[in-house]
């Protein structure tokens, strides 16, 4: 395996496997299984993998913790090289960033506006920009992405579809832990006490989720609800929000492709997770 930082020296060792496909899992580090998960799945389509390793400031928010998000590249490398993937590039900022970036992808606004959007008005921006630039670098033929940024996904399978890249995305599942909380680098700014409260979030889509499939359809009261179940536990929600999966619009009674996705403070940890629900509109 070869780590690799510089731009030109990707790109040189890249020419050396001329005819090969190519997946790029873009990650900011810290890697934990959810990661690993998503590179086992690269291994399982293409060729080469690559596993990018950058924190990317464009999609930190002015009060976000782009100064504080884990960096931890030595156990990253250790994690990638028991995968036996190809190579992990670790890009300098002024390969990606040489000078203040003032052009951007703007994101699709349907998609991007919402959710995740409203409370971070810069991050898809800021997302489509660096994955572009990534891709423009690495020129992948699969594009690994997971479900946990379930809005995340939606947003960059739009901007591949318009720029007409020739790119199929994978989509890896939400890795969790036993308790069912979804593995996040963000995690490990839990205390204690909050690690053991962190699951209820899940707990409390997941309910959703159960109460849809026995056929309750009054989702504005579902989503009242679970906002209240949240801040009796001590969670704030940004939003529980049940919506259409593939549009990620509002869902409608007869929508049975449905996708529940929730934000919620815990302490000054924000989490963020979803559970898909295919749901019989008949019931
Ligand atoms: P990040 O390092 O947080 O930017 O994540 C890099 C990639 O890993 C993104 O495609 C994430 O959706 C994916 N990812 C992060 N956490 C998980 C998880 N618990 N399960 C599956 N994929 C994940």
């Amino acid at each position: 395996m070869e780590i690799i930082s510089e731009k030109i020296k990707l790109q040189k060792t890249l020419e050396k496997y001329e005819g090969k496909t190519i997946a790029l899992v873009p990650t900011m580090g810290n890697l934990h299984d959810g990661h690993i998960s998503l590179i086992k799945l690269a291994k399982q389509h293409a060729d080469l993998v690559i596993v990018s390793i950058f924190v990317n400031k464009l999609q930190f928010g002015k009060n976000e913790d782009f100064d504080r998000y884990p960096r931890t590249i030595e156990a990253d490398c250790i994690k990638v090289q028991k995968t036996h993937i190809d190579i992990i590039y670790t890009p300098k900022e002024s390969d990606i960033y040489p000078e203040s970036q003032i052009t951007r992808i703007s994101a699709d606004p349907i998609l991007s506006n919402i959710l995740e959007g409203k409370t971070r008005p810069d991050f898809f921006s800021g997302v489509c920009t660096v994955v572009n630039k990534l891709i423009q670098i690495t020129k992948p033929d699969f594009l690994l992405l997971g479900k946990k940024d379930f809005q995340q996904v939606c947003v960059l399978k739009e901007m591949i579809s318009r720029f007409n890249l020739p790119i199929r995305i994978i989509e890896g599942e939400v890795i969790r832990d036993n308790d069912g909380l979804a593995l996040s680098s963000r995690n490990q700014y839990l205390s204690p006490e909050e690690r053991t409260k962190a699951s209820i979030l899940y707990q409390t889509i997941k309910n959703i989720k159960d109460k849809i499939l026995i056929g309750k359809r009054n989702f504005t009261d579902l989503e009242k609800q679970g906002i209240i179940y949240l801040k009796n536990a001590g969670l704030y929600a940004d939003y529980i929000s049940i919506r259409d999966a593939h549009s990620l619009q509002l869902a409608s009674e007869k929508s049975n492709n449905l996708i529940i996705l929730a934000a919620a403070w815990l302490g000054t940890t924000r989490l963020i997770d979803n559970v898909e629900c295919r749901a019989n509109p008949n019931q």
